[in-house]
């Protein structure tokens, strides 16, 4: 197996380079955002609980992602590997996952981080607020929520996969197809 984590900020642009790496390598995609917006769109409780949360721009409880995470991989044990997206958001759930891929023989190959500064994030968010519907892109206020999480709860985990010599940062801003260009290159080395 071979298993990437794209990691970075809200906006930095980890959904939109998933996109162009699921369509050169044999992964499949996760992205926790994506799956708690689907539970909220079907109205489960799980969904329901979640988005209190993602509407203050709050990280939704560990327990909760990570069994959402845990059900998705499982079902997925026979591929090739998997593109975190938008998690692990904390320590616990990155010790989670390190545990959950043991199961599977596995690990993280690969932390690839989006590197772009606040205001040029607060800028992408913004205009995919007008456009994508997500509430959560239309408040500065909550965005900038998001950002105090990131840095708080999020950002330790660079150190955590850094001290395994697997963090790689990547300059997140300029054109899609060179910021492309240098995640493939990472990656290629190790696959
Ligand atoms: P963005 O990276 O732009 O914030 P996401 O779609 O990844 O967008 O996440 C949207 C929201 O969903 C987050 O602000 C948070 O509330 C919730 N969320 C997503 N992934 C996680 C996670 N791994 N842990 C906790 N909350 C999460």
């Amino acid at each position: 197996m071979f298993n990437l984590i794209l990691f970075g900020p809200p906006g930095a642009g980890k959904g939109t380079q998933s996109e162009k790496l699921l369509a050169k390598y044999s992964l499949v995609h996760i992205s926790t955002g994506d799956l708690l917006r689907a539970e909220r769109n079907a109205g489960t409780e799980l969904g329901n609980k979640a988005n209190e949360f993602i509407s203050r721009g709050e990280l939704v409880p560990d327990e909760v992602v990570i069994g959402m995470v845990r059900n998705f991989m499982k079902e997925r044990s026979d591929k090739a590997g998997f593109i975190f997206d938008g998690f692990p958001r904390t320590i616990p759930q990155a010790q989670a996952l390190d545990q959950l891929l043991t199961e599977f023989n596995a690990q993280i190959n690969c932390v690839l981080g989006l590197e772009v500064d606040e205001d040029e994030l607060v800028k992408r968010l913004l205009l995919r607020g007008e456009t994508s519907g997500r509430v959560d892109d239309q408040n500065e206020d909550t965005i900038r929520n998001r950002f105090q999480e990131y840095q708080n709860k999020t950002l330790p985990i660079q150190e955590h996969y850094s001290s395994q010599n697997k963090y790689h940062g990547v300059e997140g801003v300029g054109e899609i197809d060179d910021i492309f260009a240098s995640l493939c290159s990472h990656i290629d080395k190790l696959i």
